[in-house]
């Protein structure tokens, strides 16, 4: 038995991330499937994330063939991201399908997008930094609020600064034409 008070009081932030290491090695079973609920916890706890606040669900199946092993993916769930037009934060639904291909070999490497290789040694693939990017590239180029939904204080002043640096522009006159003008004139 665990005693939980020397031992739980650390356990939450030290295995934040803990499950995501997958003992591909010690897969006995054809396939395995996983369940990952994402929160803010996860984003905090990946290093260099970009987003901050998301609830996802994530359903990992691995499949073991020979001498190699398919991961598939389905992230579903929503992220909080600012919207381009009035840059309030605004929630972006997420819905996803990725795989990967994953080998065990010399050392590893997870550069080539192809197949990935895990160190035959170690055995353990970290997949939470997959699931951040699968995250990342489910989010639309151009995210927005919904019409009528951005908040209209902030869109109103950036089209007031926009429109005073667009008549600022117009004043500005190519130097040759005011040098031809006075040409001209004289
Ligand atoms: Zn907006």
């Amino acid at each position: 038995m665990v005693n939980c008070q020397l031992f739980c009081t650390f356990a939450p932030q030290m295995s934040e991330l803990e499950t995501y290491r997958i003992d591909l090695k010690g897969q006995k079973d054809e396939v395995v499937n996983l369940e990952y609920d994402l929160n803010d916890g996860f984003f905090a706890a990946l290093d260099g994330a970009q987003l901050e606040h998301g609830a996802l669900h994530v359903s990992v199946s691995i499949r073991k063939t020979a001498g190699l092993f398919e991961l598939r993916f389905h992230t579903e769930g929503e992220v909080t991201v600012s919207c381009d037009l009035c840059l309030d934060d605004m929630q972006q639904p997420i819905s996803a399908d990725n795989s990967l291909l994953v080998k065990l070999g010399a050392e590893t490497n997870t550069e080539d997008d192809e197949l990935i290789t895990v160190s035959e040694n170690d055995g353990v693939l970290d997949i939470s930094w997959f699931i951040y990017e699968f995250v990342m590239l489910a989010i639309p180029i151009k995210h927005v609020h919904a019409p009528g939904k951005c908040n209209h204080v902030m869109t109103e002043k950036l089209e007031e600064l926009s429109a005073a640096r667009s008549s600022d522009e117009a004043k500005v006159v190519d130097p040759r034409w005011s040098a031809l003008e006075k040409l001209i004139k004289d």
